[in-house]
């Protein structure tokens, strides 16, 4: 399987989603795997307390659910 992201690979995927969460429109995402362009990226984030991310890259077939833990802003407001 093509998945398996190791650490360098898993950062720089947190790093894209983080900045297409605040730039949706922008530029395209670079898979973090290959590097191509055109990453796709979709929110399935369904609980409080984490996020999780589905990416995909049609052109090295990485499809890798990744979650993003919200632990780290502690004083909360979110709906
Ligand atoms: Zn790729």
């Amino acid at each position: 399987m093509p998945g398996a992201l190791d650490q360098t690979a898993m950062l720089a995927a947190i790093a894209t989603i983080r900045s297409w969460r605040t730039d949706p429109d922008g530029a395209a995402g670079a898979c973090p795997a290959c590097g191509a362009k055109g990453l796709v990226i979709t929110d399935c984030s369904a609980r409080p307390h984490a996020e999780w991310y589905r990416l995909q890259c049609a052109d090295c077939g990485l499809e890798e659910m990744l979650n993003i833990p919200l632990g780290t802003s502690g004083s909360g407001g979110a709906q």
